[in-house]
């Protein structure tokens, strides 16, 4: 592979998550997906019928997690995440997503609203890419 052809993230990026809530305290979507359900209904000890029912809506392309009226995830308490440990994997995998990752500006430009970004731990690129395919 050419150099110049490798991302611009190639030594790695810092991010730690101070669970401050903000990103998911704001419009947004959030797409569940089986594994997602089946892992959050056993976290929260509910059955799946139930979470679904109470938590998530369903659209023609899946099924997403409810919002607030505030706007803010329905599984959001305070700043906390409420389902942290199980929460879904578009959750975990960010700010590891490709629309994110696609120059160091559109980088440093999320970091104006997550405060994670670029600092704490470095995280590898291999780290970073086995986020992005999960
Ligand atoms: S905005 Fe960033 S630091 Fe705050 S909870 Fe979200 S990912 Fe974590
Ligand atoms: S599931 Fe948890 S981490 Fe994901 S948006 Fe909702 S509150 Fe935030």
């Amino acid at each position: 592979m050419r150099r110049d052809a490798e991302p611009w993230y190639r030594e790695g990026l810092r991010f730690e998550c101070i669970r401050c809530g903000r990103c998911c305290s704001v419009q947004g979507i959030v797409w569940i997906s089986p594994e997602d359900c089946r892992r959050i209904a056993e976290f929260l000890g509910v059955s799946q019928d139930l979470l679904i029912r109470e938590y998530l809506l369903e659209c023609e392309y899946g099924f997403l997690i409810r919002e607030r009226m505030d706007m803010g995830c329905v599984m959001l308490d305070g700043d906390r995440c409420t389902i942290y440990p199980a929460r879904p994997l578009q959750c975990r995998s960010y700010p590891f997503w490709p629309e994110i990752l696609r120059s160091r500006e559109s980088w440093l430009s999320e970091a104006s609203r997550c405060p994670g970004i670029d600092r704490g731990r470095l995280w590898s690129f291999r780290e970073i890419r086995e986020r992005m395919l999960r």
